[in-house]
């Protein structure tokens, strides 16, 4: 369970000036392998190989491209259990949801991309008021993937696909949380058969590797995934070179349970909120519930808090694990903490482990009621199984607090009244907005506004973001 080499055209190398990094494992608080951090001459070795193999991968066809990328997902499904096991002890997810939900949220993305790029080509004409003009969808260039340990493959998938598609070569940096799945990604990639230079992968931290990327003039976009903080150091060094910068940051998602909600709504709300160990960055973790809903919503949501017992990460069912990190447990034990301080009422879970799991970063599933939109559980991304209940009156106010805050990534309506869930869904600052719990659709784009980030991911659009728009007059000559 090592990350010690990079994928540098073509091959695993050693690093040329690499730092050792213990890779822990959350479940048990223990070191279980080590990940080498790449220095400069890792990532200059990384970054010259992409610009070189660019001008040939740069040209290739789009039939070249699918064919790689059916490759890519034939290797992947055929690593699904060392994925599985892979990602369960890096960052933490329980070995059957790895399976069932990280490791095939990657090919999911794969085979959506694949149905996308169907419907796309390289060149358009622009109409046929002018009908000598051709647009050329062009690749962005050589471009930096960052990518953060949450849902790994899904992350890297959502990156690495679109990027090769569009005809980009690239230098991938995961989380130095999680490197063991990119690991097995990179055999998979070169399993594939990747020309040479066109895939690269530096294991790294956010200060080396990280500000390397977003700074080098050889870079011509950084497509980031992870937290705002390091999205807004990300665009401020990428300023100096122009490049395109591509955010999807974190989230503060409200769940809005209208009188009319189905009678599954807050049970299902609140099992989204926990999933994952509350460490998705679309997480509903603010439930606006309607007040003639109030008090049910607060029993029902105790009740699921008491039913998501976490276990350790290699147990088998239907458990959560523990969060990744020590930081991130102190974190999530703080605000929960802050929580109490503020005034609202603690109704399941709180701060301290679950008994018989002090030995890993277990967190109790926590539900706060009486939470008002200007608490510090109310604005702050928890990233931990933490929920939050606020009550509300008027559709006016429920679309107001779900407003009132620096996210923008996804919304929750929960109505069974067509009109009113329209007339909010066009009202909700958000990229996406989720009715009923019916998940997004097959080539859906995911994304985000204000703090949560820019650009979208998955389907067309996932695409698109890689290419630059190239229009040529005189076509036919
Ligand atoms: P993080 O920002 O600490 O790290 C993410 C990645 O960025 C890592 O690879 C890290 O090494 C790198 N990094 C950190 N500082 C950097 C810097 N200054 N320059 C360049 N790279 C840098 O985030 P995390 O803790 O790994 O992930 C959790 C965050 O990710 C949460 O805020 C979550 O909401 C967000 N997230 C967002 C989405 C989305 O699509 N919107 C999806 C998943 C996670």
């Amino acid at each position: 369970m090592d990350a010690r080499q990079f994928y540098i055209n073509g091959a695993f190398v050693d690093p040329i000036a690499g730092t050792e990094l213990a890779i822990m494992n959350p479940s048990h608080d223990t070191a279980c392998g080590t990940v080498m951090l790449g220095g400069t001459e890792d990532g200059e070795a990384a970054i010259a190989a992409a610009k070189h193999a660019y001008a040939s991968w740069s040209q290739t066809s789009l039939a070249e491209r699918v064919a790689l990328v059916e490759a890519i997902l034939a290797q992947y499904n055929a690593h699904a259990d060392e994925m599985a096991d892979a990602i369960s002890v890096e960052m933490g997810a329980p070995i059957d949801f790895a399976k069932s939900s990280q490791v095939t949220a990657g090919s999911w993305h794969i085979e959506n991309f694949l149905m996308a790029v169907k419907d796309m080509s390289l060149t358009e004409p622009l109409g046929d008021h002018a009908p000598n003009d051709m647009l050329v969808y062009d690749p962005v260039g050589v471009v930096a993937l960052i990518t953060p340990w949450n849902w790994p493959m899904n992350q890297v998938t959502l990156k690495v696909i679109p990027a090769l598609l569009a005809g980009c070569t690239m230098v991938l940096k995961p989380s130095e949380i999680a490197p063991l799945s990119t690991q097995v990604f990179s055999k998979i990639m070169h399993a594939a058969g990747v020309p040479a230079g066109v895939y690269n992968m530096v294991h790294g931290d956010g200060a080396g590797i990280g500000t390397l990327l977003s700074g080098h003039e050889d870079i011509d976009m950084v497509s980031f995934t992870g937290s705002t903080r390091a999205g807004r150091l990300i665009s401020e060094n990428a300023a100096k070179t122009l490049k395109r910068v591509h955010l999807e940051l974190g989230g503060k998602g409200a769940n809005i349970i209208f009188d009319d909600a189905d009678e599954k709504a807050v049970k299902r709300g609140a099992i989204h909120c926990f999933n994952n160990t509350g460490q998705s960055c679309n997480a509903p973790t603010r439930m606006l519930v309607h007040k003639s809903r109030y008090d049910d919503a607060v029993a029902t949501a105790s009740s699921v808090a008491a039913m998501m017992a976490p276990n350790h990460a290699e147990k088998e069912g239907r458990h959560i694990g523990p969060v990744v990190s020590q930081m991130q447990f102190d974190k999530v034990q703080n605000l929960i903490q802050v929580g109490v301080d503020e005034g609202a009422t603690l109704v399941a879970g709180g701060t301290g482990k679950p008994d018989g799991l002090e030995d890993g970063y277990f967190v109790k599933p926590t539900v706060f009621a009486d939470v008002n939109n200007d608490m510090t559980i109310a604005r702050e991304e928890i990233f931990g199984p933490v929920l939050s209940i606020i009550p509300f009156e008027t559709e006016e106010e429920a679309i107001a607090i779900a407003n009132d805050t620096d996210y923008g990534l996804t919304n929750y309506i929960q109505s069974t009244d067509p009109e009113r869930v329209r007339r909010v869904a066009r009202q909700l600052r958000s990229g996406m907005v989720e009715v009923n719990g019916k998940s997004r659709g097959r080539m859906s784009p995911f994304g985000g506004v204000k703090a949560s980030g820019n650009g979208r991911e998955g389907g067309r659009w996932g695409i698109e973001d890689f290419m630059e728009i190239k229009a040529v007059s005189g076509w036919d000559a």
